[in-house]
């Protein structure tokens, strides 16, 4: 039997031959994007660099090279999920403004008051928020279906949901989260036994199985290019040519119409009445080789090897203390998500990122889903064909260290009790090497933070900004001078909120204002390396502690 040669696999991916803060990387972030092979790249440089004009409009050559790439990457498109036409393939800009797209031009024309819609309670925010807008402008109600043990759509929740009213059910081929293939067949007869329309987000299954539009005989379905390979930017809408015909146009401008008038406007056929305006060429250009390069390689064998991997990443994650995967049995596709108990799960991403090692963690844009399942956040790990076997050993082992190593935590506030203690800090951020020693000390910091009482954890306290819950509350002494107490629910802000603490801790409010505070950050090394949103999230502390010392100085 031939295997699935990942080395092969992996050599044609640019990115994953380089480090990251002079560590290999280890990119286990794949259900939110993946990497870029090179003849995907290569497409999309070559297009600008030989075939850059505008599509369809032009008569010279150079724009009928560009077409041709462009309703080229169509058919690819059509064939590779077995479309009927061309025709119902339209471009968006991924799995988002289709979903979009849908509920625009579909729900807006079709719906009236109390007309229900159904959804999951799994479904990513892009397959629900178009749906509330929807349901307010139309008077549409929403119902939820539930799942079952194993984290996929129930049934038999979906036929008691079911009504003369059901005009729309609209669903994951598979959750981000949950990794599990939904019983989508059921689904799409389901809703034709009510007269329904039925629509598939299949933005996680797109890269993991091969799909056939025609057997399904659901009347959309939609997935984004990124998420197999392709570039960003790129998604498509399949819809049934007759359903897409008596449906209005999304947006409006050039390329969608045929005539245009101050007497009136008459639209282009399908699929271009719905692509208004210069599309993603280079994109969708370079989608077209995504295309080829996926059917250079066989899906079965690719399927078997992920396989693979999940049963050792699932057999680790068994052996590590706390870990609960949030549901049960194995996911369908390299899909896993888990708490691991007594650790917040930014704490473990941010410290496996110290080590290299890129993972997901929060609410996966599945809010409802974290809602339903009675938790704050998860990690999830989300593995390609280019992952490897030791990749995955390497990530348990760095894991349990991690977990292993946060379990003697010994509050004291004690460093911030030294009046120099920015200095002290200082000091010894000069002698780290590299962010995974300093996201070291960052949380041995976070252990020396005493846990804030209960009550001063409020509303007041509360810091507006920050990616996780933290609080900050302050006192003046009779020489005015501040002491500041903080605490956060995730460790890695409690070591950040230290830092900041130190700068400003027995200072008086003129002193603080005049605290070069992003010199400070600077000769520490943070803020370059810090997550966005963790970065904005130390802003925040800073901005929160300012407002309190302009206050006092006004
Ligand atoms: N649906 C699902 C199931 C997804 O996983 C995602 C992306 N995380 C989306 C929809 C939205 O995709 P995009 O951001 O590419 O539009």
């Amino acid at each position: 039997m031939t295997c699935f040669d990942y080395q092969a696999f992996r050599q044609q991916f640019p990115l994953l031959q380089n480090q990251l803060n002079d560590q290999p990387l280890i990119y286990f972030d794949n259900a939110a994007t993946t990497q870029k092979p090179r003849q995907v790249l290569d497409c999309y440089q070559s297009y600008y660099q030989e075939a850059n004009a505008n599509v369809h409009r032009a008569s010279h050559q150079l724009s009928a090279r560009a077409t041709q790439l462009f309703e080229q990457a169509r058919v690819k498109v059509q064939k590779f999920i077995n479309a009927r036409a061309v025709q119902e393939i339209i471009w968006t800009k991924g799995a988002t403004e289709s979903i979009n797209l849908i509920a625009h031009s579909w729900g807006l024309s079709h719906l009236q008051p109390d007309d229900e819609i159904i959804l999951s309670h799994a479904e990513h925010h892009a397959n629900i928020v178009p749906w509330q807008l929807v349901a307010e402008r139309t008077g549409a109600k929403i119902k939820v279906v539930t799942l079952d043990e194993e984290g996929r759509l129930n049934l038999t929740s979906l036929k008691a949901q079911l009504s003369s009213k059901t005009r729309i059910i609209s669903v994951a081929h598979i959750s981000n989260v949950l990794g599990r293939i939904n019983p989508i067949e059921e689904v799409i007869a389901l809703a034709k036994t009510v007269g329904a329309i039925s629509i598939i987000d299949g933005a996680q299954a797109i890269a993991h199985m091969e799909l056939d539009v025609q057997r399904l005989d659901c009347d959309f379905y939609l997935f984004s290019a990124h998420k197999m390979f392709g570039p960003t930017g790129v998604g498509v809408l399949y819809g049934k040519q007759t359903l897409l015909e008596n449906m209005s146009p999304y947006q409006s401008g050039g390329e969608m119409i045929k005539t245009v008038s101050f007497s009136g406007t008459s639209f282009n056929t399908l699929p271009f009445k719905f692509e208004a305006g210069t599309p993603n060429i280079a994109g969708i250009s370079a989608f077209g080789a995504t295309i080829d390069f996926i059917q250079g390689h066989s899906r079965p064998l690719m399927a078997d090897y992920e396989g693979l991997l999940l049963s050792s990443l699932l057999s680790g994650l068994d052996k590590i203390r706390g870990v609960e995967l949030i549901s049960k049995g194995t996911p369908d596709i390299p899909v896993v998500a888990f708490t691991i108990s007594g650790h917040h799960n930014h704490d473990i991403a941010a410290a496996l990122d110290s080590f290299g090692i890129a993972v997901r963690s929060g609410h996966h844009c599945a809010m409802p889903l974290m809602e339903y399942l009675n938790l704050d956040g998860c990690i999830r790990v989300s593995l390609a064909p280019y992952n490897s076997q030791e990749e995955v050993e390497h990530f348990i082992e760095v894991l349990n260290k991690v977990v292993a190593g946060y379990n003697d935590a010994n509050p004291s506030n004690s460093l911030l009790v030294n009046n120099n203690a920015s200095d002290v800090l200082i000091t010894l951020f000069e002698n780290t090497k590299g962010w995974d020693q300093r996201h070291r000390e960052i949380m041995m910091l976070g252990k020396q933070l005493k846990r804030m009482p209960k009550e001063l954890r409020n509303e007041q306290s509360l810091i507006s900004g920050c990616e996780s819950l933290a609080w900050l509350s302050s006192n003046k002494n009779d020489q005015l001078e501040y002491s500041f107490t903080a605490d956060s629910d995730a460790k890695v802000i409690r070591g950040l909120l230290v830092i900041v603490l130190a700068a400003y801790n027995h200072k008086t409010a003129e002193q603080i204002l005049a605290f070069d505070i992003h010199h400070y950050f600077d000769r520490l090394g943070l803020i370059q390396h810090l997550s966005p949103s963790r970065g904005n999230g130390l802003l925040a502390i800073v901005d929160k502690i300012l407002a309190i010392a302009r206050k006092a100085s006004i």
